[in-house]
């Protein structure tokens, strides 16, 4: 039996079209020559995920400065320009857009990117949008004034992107949460009816990604904080477990999450992060088999789509290249 390989999200940038190695990095062109540049980099990582053999390829978002602000800023009612500076997830500043008036989108955010990714390849695609939460949480609303009103209009907004994706080829749509890690009694009050919204009448498989963050230091300082043993999975997997939601994406590999998490999940699949995006050590091939096996103990192998913590923009492309290749081989060892 094959699993069905996957990375979580980003990956780095080659150095020609923005700065390496950084969150939030401009881009070194613009206009056609730009878009010519980005459409480059998209075939590159796509021909890095084949070669690491890689069963379910996207396009290590490489036409986006940030995961979640990028989308922000595709959208109308926005000020990509005048930003602010806002703590988002309760940890870390950053600089962020603004919601200026009522949020629409005015088109496909990324639906050009699907289409192009699923011209140059045949192996199944996908694309990853931010969750509603973690948008609302990554901008400074000067409109709305409620977190939870802004995401539920974010979340009408992710549908029809989502939905627009789905008409694109897309095989597997997947909603990026971490402040479902952070924003706990919200993720009960509404969190997951946003998220219910987002996935409303998709016929495609979906996922959500819940992690601890790329491998920062203002989230390594986090994580250091969270106790022997994080138990936030706790609260969130049960309530997804009774959603519509088809996978669960989250950290494992170098974390203090316990495995018996995972038993929370019901049917869902899980991807499971084998490969730990925090530190600059590759695994062997091995560990990530011997890792699958584990959570194989957990979750019914057909189930089990193995994958990395997080994305792994903020990495050189040689780590990256190098911890999709033991992603890649650990799968094929485990499935023998
Ligand atoms: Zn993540």
């Amino acid at each position: 039996m094959t699993l069905t390989s996957t990375i979580a999200g980003s990956l780095p940038k080659p150095a020609w079209l923005s700065t390496s190695e950084k969150l939030w990095a401009g881009w070194l062109h613009e206009g056609e020559t730009l878009d010519q540049a980005k459409k480059d980099a998209m075939r590159l990582a796509v021909a890095d995920q084949e070669r690491a053999g890689l069963a379910i390829v996207s396009d290590g978002e490489q036409t986006r400065q940030h995961f979640v602000t990028t989308f922000i800023e595709g959208l109308d009612g926005v000020d990509a320009v005048d930003r602010a500076t806002v703590t988002i997830r309760r940890r870390y500043e950053a600089s962020v857009p603004r919601v200026v008036g009522e949020v629409s989108r005015p088109g496909g955010v990324f639906t050009e990117d699907a289409r192009f990714l699923r011209s140059i390849t045949d192996h199944p695609i996908k694309v990853q949008l931010p969750g509603p939460m973690t948008m609302a949480d990554t901008l400074k609303d000067d409109h709305y004034g409620d977190m939870e009103t802004l995401a539920r209009v974010f979340a009408g907004i992710l549908n029809a992107e989502a939905r627009d994706l789905e008409e694109a080829g897309v095989d597997l749509i997947q909603f990026d949460e971490p402040a479902f890690n952070v924003f706990l009694d919200e993720v009960a009050a509404w969190g997951v009816e946003a998220l219910e919204t987002a996935v409303d009448g998709l016929e495609t498989e979906t996922a959500v990604h819940i992690c601890y963050g790329y491998g920062v230091k203002a989230n390594i300082d986090w994580k250091n904080t969270l106790g022997p043993e994080w138990r936030q999975y706790e609260a969130t997997f049960p309530l997804l477990a009774d959603s519509s939601i088809g996978q669960v994406s989250l950290e494992i590999a170098g974390s203090h999450v316990p495995l018996e998490v995972l038993d929370l999940l019901g049917d869902k699949s899980v991807q499971a992060g084998v490969i730990d995006v925090a530190t600059d050590r590759v695994e062997t091939a091995d560990e990530v088999a011997a890792l699958i096996e584990v959570v194989a103990g957990h979750i019914p192998p057909q189930r089990i789509y193995p994958s990395t913590n997080c994305g792994m923009v903020p990495l050189s492309r040689a780590l990256a290249m190098a911890k999709m290749r033991a992603l890649g081989e650990g799968t094929r060892l485990y499935t023998g």
